[in-house]
């Protein structure tokens, strides 16, 4: 059902929090866009901007590298001056009063465990650019580091320890899901009475198979996102409103 406004909408979604015991929720780049980092598909989001640069071409080739580590750059100031927003907040209180147990996310900024979230309590689908790791040993480095050997050397450094590339820490279109995250998320998703899809155009596979996957499993769905998404038709609530409007008044103590 398509809540006819946002106040309705809030209304139910008050109800359905209020009886569900185990709610998951499974965040996308829309919960993060009033926090200024923009997404990928709303006019003015990242790809209207730029080509993603698939991993095969960053491992076979220095220039994507080089072109990869420039982007980032670009977007540290961005990256580091998000603080969470209301929607990571209303979820941070739903996490402390226990109905929460954690959060599935697309997202790559860190923001959830900002707001309060457990590291452990959040399974990032798409890992994370707040920092680094080596594409061969897996050795992590802090974007300083990646940053201050750029400067000097003109271009993406290598491992310290094994030549290999350094990338950040997330994953890129064509390379492998992170199996522990998806066996951590399918878990959730099949052991919750409530999913609630919020930001996510839902058109990445394999993450956009959760919602399903909860609702297959007997969980109510709801999805807010201010597009449609093609979920829509199955899920039990859909709220096609600002995110931050929507969870403002879940925000507690
Ligand atoms: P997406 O860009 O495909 O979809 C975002 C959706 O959120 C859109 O449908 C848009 O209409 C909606 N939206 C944006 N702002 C909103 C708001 N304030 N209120 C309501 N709806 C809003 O993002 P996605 O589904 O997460 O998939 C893209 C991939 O991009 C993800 O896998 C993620 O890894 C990556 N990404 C992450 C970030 C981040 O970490 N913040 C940002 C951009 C992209």
């Amino acid at each position: 059902m398509i809540a006819t406004d946002l106040r309705s909408g809030v209304e139910q979604l008050g109800e359905i929090i209020a009886s569900a015991s185990t709610i998951i929720p499974f965040t996308g780049a829309g919960i993060s866009t009033e926090c200024g980092i923009p997404d990928f598909r709303s006019p003015g989001g990242v790809w209207t901007r730029n080509r993603p640069i698939p991993y095969d071409e960053f491992v076979a080739s220095r220039q994507a590298r080089d072109e990869a580590w420039r982007r980032r750059f670009a977007m540290q100031t961005t990256f580091a001056q998000a603080r969470p927003g209301r929607g990571h907040r209303a979820l941070a209180s739903l996490y402390r009063a226990g109905k929460i147990p954690a959060v599935i996310t697309q997202n790559i900024d860190n923001l959830h465990q900002m707001s309060g979230f457990a590291s452990d309590h959040v399974v990032e689908l798409h890992g994370n650019t707040t920092y680094a790791r080596c594409i061969g040993c897996g050795k992590s480095y802090e974007l300083e580091w990646v940053k201050q050997r750029f400067d000097e050397d003109g271009g993406a450094p290598d491992c310290a320890d094994c030549d290999e590339p350094v990338k950040t820490a997330t994953i890129s279109f064509g390379q492998a899901m992170p199996e522990d995250a998806m066996q951590r998320a399918s878990g959730l998703a099949q052991h919750c009475d409530l999913f609630i899809a919020i930001g996510s155009s839902l058109v990445v596979w394999p993450a956009a198979g959760f919602p399903l996957m909860a609702r297959n499993c007997g969980a109510r769905l709801v999805i807010i996102n201010r597009e449609p998404t093609d979920q829509d038709d199955v899920a039990d609530l859909v709220i096609r409103h600002d995110i931050g409007e929507t969870l403002g008044p879940f925000v507690g103590n």
